[in-house]
């Protein structure tokens, strides 16, 4: 089997609503997703998206991601998609870093792997686990009285897992995550993500001050050296999210003890190839995971659930479902969908979800 194909389409997805992130100081409004369909000589497509959290969140940009594409679609032309380390090892040769230009391809490739061998990916991961995945609400910061009803508005919709994005001031801080921890009903979890927006010292100072919360913190500062610090002076496990870039953090992260969870970004760390390799590892050391994408529609979503699926519970503890807060359905009908607050991963075989080309509009470039 040849790749013969490669197309690409650029969509822009606008959020239901805005949504503020580090206690308020990124907002975002809309989200530039770019989606692949890879052919090949037999017949046989897959799908993938890459869709960065706007351009602030992360070093990582929808323009930015068809530009690699740009360098890569040319090489990857007569290329057998279904040998996905060959794959990134070409791709890493051909292009050092830009982790997140790559995970699009990387899905489209495991797609066609998956309807080649006729099995759902999850299966080709390693094989489905059989309870659905819980979905974590994302709350944007807010006044303690708007994220108290964001969150019940999450829980209208049958979520039980909530990431409370916090990070403005201590004080203020202090006063959200009492207020909602108070709010916290039987068998919910809440957690707290900052999006590595506190210091040091505001780290320190506000965990400590609210010890008695039986949760986790995600990504409390910036860097791995700063939420090390932050672990010698607090009780609370935390969770690394952006600072998970690559295998080498997570080796770092597990040999110092600095976090007892991480959050898996599929198109942060490049695509299914590399997140199944942080997956392997940390049932093999004991760390859960959150498996998310960093944004997109019901097509990253989908390569979420396949490898949360895979995951047995409770190292598992949340996805993510983006497409709940854009306002453009790419696959109506299709793919992983909340039910009762949890995602499962399709039967179909590969990927299980063919975006309407209606929607899609023309492709802005394709490779042949
Ligand atoms: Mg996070």
């Amino acid at each position: 089997m040849k790749i013969n194909c490669i197309s690409v389409w650029q969509l822009d997805l606008p959020l239901h609503k805005p949504y503020y992130l580090s206690g308020g100081r990124l907002k975002f409004e809309c989200l530039d997703s770019t989606i692949v369909r890879i052919d090949t000589d037999e017949g046989i497509s897959g799908w993938g998206e890459g869709c960065p959290w706007g351009v602030t969140y992360l070093p990582a940009f929808g323009k930015g991601i068809r530009a690699g594409i740009d360098e890569l679609a040319p090489l990857l032309i007569g290329r057998d998609p279904r040998l996905t380390d060959s794959i990134n090892r070409s791709m890493d040769l051909a292009l050092p870093g830009h982790p997140y230009v790559k995970s699009a391809i990387d899905i489209a490739c495991w797609d066609i792997a998956g309807k080649s061998a006729n099995l759902p990916i999850c299966e080709l991961l390693g094989g489905r686990e059989p309870d659905p995945v819980p979905i974590a609400s994302s709350i944007s910061t807010g006044s303690p009285q708007e994220m108290l009803d964001e969150v019940q508005r999450f829980r209208d919709l049958g979520y039980r897992v909530h990431s409370c994005k916090v990070g403005a001031n201590v004080a203020m801080d202090i006063k959200r995550i009492n207020l909602l921890s108070d709010d916290e009903r039987e068998g919910e979890t809440m957690f707290y993500d900052v999006n590595r927006a506190w210091l040091p010292y505001e780290a320190i100072t506000v965990m400590n001050a609210v010890s008695g919360i039986s949760s986790w913190f995600e990504q409390p500062c910036e860097t791995l050296d700063e939420i090390a610090q932050v672990r010698r002076q607090t009780s609370h496990p935390i969770c690394i999210d952006e600072a998970l870039r690559d295998y080498n953090d997570l080796v770092r992260i597990q040999s110092e003890g600095i976090a007892e969870l991480v959050n898996i970004k599929i198109n942060r760390v490049g695509g299914l190839t590399r997140a199944r390799q942080i997956r392997d590892f940390c049932l093999q050391t004991g760390i859960a995971m959150l498996i998310m994408d960093t944004g997109g529609s019901v097509l990253a979503d989908t390569s979420c659930a396949h490898l949360a699926q895979t995951i047995p519970q409770p190292s598992c503890p949340g996805v993510w479902s983006c497409q709940e807060m854009v306002a453009v359905d790419t696959a109506p009908g299709q793919g992983a969908r909340n039910i009762e607050g949890c995602f499962s991963a399709p039967e179909l075989p590969g990927l299980g979800v063919e975006p309407d080309l209606a929607i899609l509009g023309d492709p802005v470039v394709v490779y042949r």
